[in-house]
C-alpha cells in the first residue's frame, strides 16, 4: 500500500544524494527492470498459451490505478499514500499469467507516476517495487496452489489472500527502507509507524479482491452486487482513514498551539516556524511580526528551528521568488499584527483541510504572538517604572533609592573583601542664585552638567546619584584605603571648578564634599549617608573644600532623641551658660558690645560647643525655651553692664525657627523689663538663610521686634542666597560679613571686593557693617581701611565667661566671684589703647 516513495520526501531531502541511499535505489531499480525485461524477453520468444486481450487491457487498466492514492495522509512530517495495491494484485493474478502480470504492472505504474511528473528516478523506483512486490505475491500464490487445480477454491482463495498479505509486506519494507537510510532512522521504528493502518487498509483491499475473484469464479449472478459493495467499502475506508488523520492532525495542532506558549517574541515565532513546518510539510516557514506602520521582525526558519532573524523588506523578495507560498494574516482585535507564510520548493497544493489548519494554527500565533506583545509591554512599563523609580529624569543619575541598593551590596561586598567603600556628597555652593537669577533653564543646564562631569569623572564609580536639589551622591566600593575617597573629593572638586557656558555666560560651579567611609565611620548605609552628610557641613563651613567625616566634630554622633532628653533636663537645671566675645568699634578702637555665644555645662562630656548641640534643639520643640533661656542670661549680662555705666550691646543669636513664632517680641519684650534693659542695647542675630521661609511672618515678627527698639542683625552674611532681596524688605541695623569672606581678605581679590561691596550696601541701607572672625592684625587693617565699621575675633577676644568679660571691663559684680585675667585680655587693652 505504500505505494510511493513520498514518504521518503520530507527526510531524504537533504539526504537523497546520500551513498547508501543511491545504491539501495539503484539496486531496487535495477532488479525490477531485470526482472520485468527477461520476462517480457522470454515471452517473446517462448509464446505461452495466448491470453485474452480483454484480459490483458483490464490487468493494463488495473496496473495504471493501482498507485494511485487512495488517500494521501501526512503522519507528523510523513507523507504517505494509501492506495489500492493489493487489490489490483489479487485481480491481477486471477486475469493473467504472472509474467505477463509483473511485466504489466511495472509498466502500468511507471507510467501513471511519469504521467503525474513524479521525479524520473522515483518513479523508476515505485514501479520496480511494485513489479519485484508482484513477482514475490505470484511466487507465494504458486507455492500455496502447487500441485492443485488453478480453481480448487479453497487454496487459491487462501493463496490470494497470503499473496496479498506478502506483496504489502515486500513492498511496505522496500519503500520504508528508503526512508530509514534517506533518514538515517532505524528500519523497525519507521516500519512500525503506521503498520496498523497500513494492514487495516491491505485486509480491506485483499478482501475486496479476493470477494470479486469468488463471485466472477463461483456465482457470477452476485457481481451484480459487487459495484455497491465496492462503494461501500472505499466509503469506509476513507471515513476511518479520515477520521485516523483528523485525530492526528488535531492532536498535532493542540500540540503545536501548547508548544506556542511562550512570553518572548522570538520563542513564540521559533515555536511558530517550527510547528507550522511540521504540520504543513513545508520547507520554509516565515513569521513577520508587523505594527501599525508595517513590518517590524522577520523570522524565517524550517522543521528545524529559526534560521535568521532580520528586517522584513530583506526577505520577502527571494523567498516569494524561490517557493511557492501559502499566506495566512495574524489578526489581533484591533487589526494585523503579523503575517505566517509557508513556502514549498516543490509545487503543493493544500487540501481545504490543510488550509484549515493553516488558518486554525495562525489564529493560534496570533493569539501567543498578542500575549507575548502584551507581556513585553508589561515588562517594559515595569522597567520603565523600575527605572523611574531609581532614577532621576533631569539628568538621569540615579536617585536616593538607587544609591541605597547599590550602597547595600557594596557594603555587603566591602565587608566580604575586607575593603573600604566610600560614600562621597557634593553639594554645590550658590546653585540657588543661579536658578534665581538666570533662571530655572541654566539651573537644570547646570545640574546636567554636573552629573555628566560626575560620570566622566567616575566611569568606575559604584554610583553617581543626585540626591535632589543640588546635592550629589558618589559611591565607591572596593577601596583599599579610605584615604582614596580623599583623594577622589579633592579630584572631583577640580573637575567641578571648571566653569560651565550658558548663554555666552561663564559660570563657575563650587562645591563642597562630604566623605565617609565604611566601615571606619560607619557600619550601615543610612549611618554612612547621615556621617558624610555630617562632613558635608563641616566642609561647607570652609566653602569650596571636601571633609572627610570627623566623629570629634559630629553634634548628632550622639543619639538625637537621648540628646533632646538630656537637653530638656539641661534647661530646667539651668545647665546652660553663655559666653561673650567682644565687639570692637573700628572708629575708635573701644568695645562696642559682645556677641553671646551659648555652651552647654554637660554633667559627663564637659563644656559642649553650640555646633554639638544646636541642630538637636532646632529640632527637638524646645527652641522657644532654649533661646528665652540665652536672651535670659545675654540680656541679664548686659543689664549689669549697663548697670555699671557700660552702655554695651549683646547680641543674641536667633534661630529660624524663632522667626515663625509669634510670640517672640512679647517674650523679648518681657526679657527685657524683667531686666530694665533698654531695648536698644538689645541686638538680635538673624542669619538670612533663614529669612525667605514664610517671610511674612518672619517680617511681621521682626516689625514687631523693630518696634520694641531692638537692633537687627544680619548674621554670615554672603554665605545664604538671597542676601540682597532680604536687605531691601527688611530693615536691618547691622549686617555681619562671614567669616570665609574676612579671612580671605588679605589674600583674595574678590573676597576683598565683596567685603567692600557689603560695607558699602550696609551704610547705604543706613546700616553698619561688621566683620567676623578678624584673626590677624592685617585683617583687622584691611576692615578699617575698607571702612568697616565694627569687629569681632580671635585676635580681638575669644568668646569668654562673663566673669571674665567683666574683669577685662574693669568692674566686679558684688556677689560674684572675682575673674581670672587670660591672656585675650591683652588684645584687649592692646587695642583698646
Ligand atoms: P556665629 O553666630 O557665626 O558665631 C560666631 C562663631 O564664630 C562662634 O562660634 C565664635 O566662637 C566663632 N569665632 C569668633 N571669632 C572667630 C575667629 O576669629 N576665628 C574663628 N575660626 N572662629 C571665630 P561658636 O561659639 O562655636 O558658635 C557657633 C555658632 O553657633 C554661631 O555662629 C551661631 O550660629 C550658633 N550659636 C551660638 N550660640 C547660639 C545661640 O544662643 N542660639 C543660636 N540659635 N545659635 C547660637
Ligand atoms: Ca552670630
Ligand atoms: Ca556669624
Amino acid at each position: 500500500m505504500l505505494g510511493a516513495l513520498g514518504r521518503a520526501d520530507a527526510r531524504a531531502r537533504g539526504w537523497v544524494r546520500a551513498h547508501d541511499l543511491q545504491v539501495y535505489v539503484w539496486a531496487v531499480c535495477a532488479t525490477g527492470l531485470v526482472l520485468c525485461v527477461s520476462l517480457a524477453w522470454r515471452l517473446a520468444v517462448d509464446p505461452a498459451p495466448p491470453v485474452d486481450a480483454w484480459r490483458l487491457a483490464l490487468v493494463a487498466g488495473l496496473a495504471l490505478g493501482a498507485d494511485r492514492s487512495l488517500l494521501e495522509i501526512r503522519f507528523g512530517a510523513d507523507n504517505e499514500s494509501f492506495t489500492w495495491a493489493e487489490m489490483c494484485v489479487v485481480l491481477g493474478l486471477f486475469l493473467v499469467p504472472l509474467p505477463e502480470l509483473v511485466c504489466l504492472n511495472t509498466a502500468g505504474v511507471l507510467v501513471h507516476h511519469l504521467l503525474r511528473r513524479t521525479a524520473r528516478l522515483k518513479a523508476l523506483f515505485n514501479a520496480a517495487a511494485f513489479g519485484l512486490g508482484t513477482a514475490v505475491a505470484g511466487a507465494v500464490l504458486s507455492l500455496v496452489t502447487a500441485g492443485s487445480g488453478a480453481t480448487e477454491a479453497p487454496r487459491f482463495v487462501l493463496g490470494l489472500v497470503l499473496a496479498a498479505l506478502a506483496f504489502s509486506a515486500w513492498n511496505g519494507a522496500t519503500v520504508t527502507g528508503a526512508v530509514a537510510l534517506a533518514g538515517r532512522a532505524p528500519f523497525g521504528s519507521i516500519y512500525g509507524k503506521g503498520l496498523l493502518l497500513r494492514t487495516l487498509v491491505c485486509l480491506g483491499n485483499t478482501t475486496a479482491g479476493v470477494a470479486v475473484v469468488v463471485m466472477v469464479q463461483w456465482s457470477r449472478p452476485s457481481v451484480l452486487v459487487l459495484p455497491p459493495l465496492l462503494l461501500l467499502l472505499f466509503m469506509s475506508y476513507r471515513g476511518y482513514l479520515r477520521a485516523m488523520h483528523e485525530r492526528d492532525t488535531w492532536q498535532q495542532l493542540e500540540r503545536a498551539s501548547r508548544e506556542l506558549n511562550q512570553l518572548d517574541e522570538v520563542a513564540v515565532a521559533t515555536a511558530a516556524i517550527v510547528r507550522a513546518a511540521q504540520l504543513l510539510q513545508a520547507d520554509v516557514v516565515q513569521v513577520t511580526v508587523e505594527n501599525e506602520h508595517g513590518p517590524v521582525t522577520s523570522y524565517v526558519g524550517d522543521a528545524n528551528g529559526l534560521s535568521r532573524t532580520s528586517d522584513p523588506g530583506a526577505i520577502d523578495g527571494p523567498l516569494e521568488a524561490q517557493l511557492m507560498l501559502y499566506v495566512a494574516p495574524l489578526e489581533a482585535p484591533h487589526g494585523r499584527i503579523g503575517v505566517l507564510r509557508i513556502g514549498f520548493r516543490r509545487t503543493v497544493t493544500l487540501s481545504k483541510r490543510e488550509q484549515q489548519v493553516l488558518k486554525t494554527f495562525a489564529h493560534a500565533v496570533s493569539t501567543t504572538l498578542q500575549n507575548a506583545r502584551l507581556y513585553a509591554e508589561m515588562r517594559q512599563h515595569a522597567e520603565a517604572k523600575a527605572y523611574e523609580a531609581a532614577h532621576d529624569p533631569l539628568t538621569g543619575l540615579g536617585n536616593r533609592a538607587l544609591l541605597h541598593d547599590r550602597a547595600e551590596l557594596a557594603l555587603e561586598a566591602s565587608s566580604r573583601e575586607g575593603t573600604q567603600c566610600a560614600l562621597l556628597i557634593i553639594d554645590l555652593d550658590h546653585f540657588k542664585e543661579i536658578n534665581d537669577t538666570l533662571g530655572h533653564a541654566a539651573g537644570d543646564v547646570f545640574l546636567r552638567e554636573v552629573g555628566e562631569r560626575l560620570t566622566a569623572a567616575l566611569p568606575d564609580a559604584d554610583a553617581v546619584c543626585r540626591l535632589g536639589g543640588d546635592e550629589y551622591a558618589v559611591l565607591l566600593g572596593g577601596l583599599q584605603v579610605a584615604g582614596a575617597a580623599d583623594q577622589v573629593a579633592a579630584a572631583l572638586l577640580d573637575v567641578l571648578s571648571e566653569p560651565v557656558l550658558f548663554d555666552g555666560l561663564r559660570l563657575s560651579i563650587e562645591g563642597s564634599v562630604g566623605v565617609a567611609c565604611f566601615p571606619q565611620d560607619a557600619t550601615t548605609f543610612s549611618e554612612l549617608l547621615q556621617r558624610a552628610d555630617v562632613a558635608l557641613y563641616q566642609a561647607k563651613e570652609s566653602r569650596g573644600s571636601f571633609c572627610h567625616y570627623r566623629v570629634d566634630r559630629d553634634s548628632s554622633s550622639l543619639q538625637r532623641p537621648a540628646m533632646a532628653a538630656e537637653l530638656r533636663t539641661a534647661l530646667a537645671a539651668d545647665d546652660l551658660v553663655v559666653h561673650f566675645q567682644p565687639q570692637y568699634d573700628l572708629h575708635t578702637g573701644q568695645v562696642a558690645g559682645a556677641e553671646c555665644l551659648v555652651r552647654w555645662q554637660h554633667s559627663q562630656r564637659g563644656l559642649l560647643q553650640p555646633a554639638e548641640f544646636i541642630g538637636v534643639v532646632e529640632h527637638s520643640g524646645l527652641i522657644r525655651d532654649f533661646t528665652l533661656a540665652v536672651l535670659d542670661k545675654g540680656v541679664a549680662e548686659c543689664a549689669r553692664w549697663f548697670r555699671a555705666g557700660r552702655q554695651l550691646t549683646v547680641a543674641v543669636n536667633l534661630s529660624a525657627r524663632n522667626l515663625l513664632d509669634k510670640q517672640l517680641p512679647v517674650d523679648v519684650a518681657g526679657v527685657l523689663a524683667r531686666h530694665g534693659l533698654p531695648a536698644r542695647q538689645l541686638v538680635l542675630e538673624i542669619t538670612e538663610t533663614t529669612t525667605m521661609i514664610e517671610l511674612d511672618v518672619v517680617e511681621s515678627v521682626l516689625g514687631q521686634l523693630r518696634g520694641l527698639g531692638v537692633q537687627l542683625s544680619v548674621d554670615d552674611f554672603g554665605t545664604g542666597y538671597s542676601s540682597l532681596a532680604f536687605l531691601q524688605r527688611v530693615q536691618v541695623n547691622e549686617v555681619k560679613i562671614d567669616r570665609s569672606f574676612v579671612s580671605g581678605l588679605t589674600s583674595s581679590a574678590s573676597d576683598r571686593a565683596l567685603v567692600r561691596a557689603t560695607v558699602q550696601l550696609a551704610h547705604s541701607l543706613g546700616a553698619r557693617c561688621v566683620g567676623e572672625g578678624v584673626e590677624t592684625a592685617e585683617q583687622y587693617d584691611a576692615l578699617v581701611a575698607l571702612g568697616c565699621d565694627l569687629a569681632q575675633g580671635y585676635y580681638l577676644g575669644r568668646p569668654k565667661s562673663a566673669d571674665l568679660v567683666r574683669a577685662e571691663l574693669g568692674f566686679t559684680v558684688p556677689g560674684l566671684p572675682a575673674p581670672r585675667v587670660d591672656s585675650d585680655a591683652r588684645h584687649l587693652r592692646a587695642v583698646a589703647t
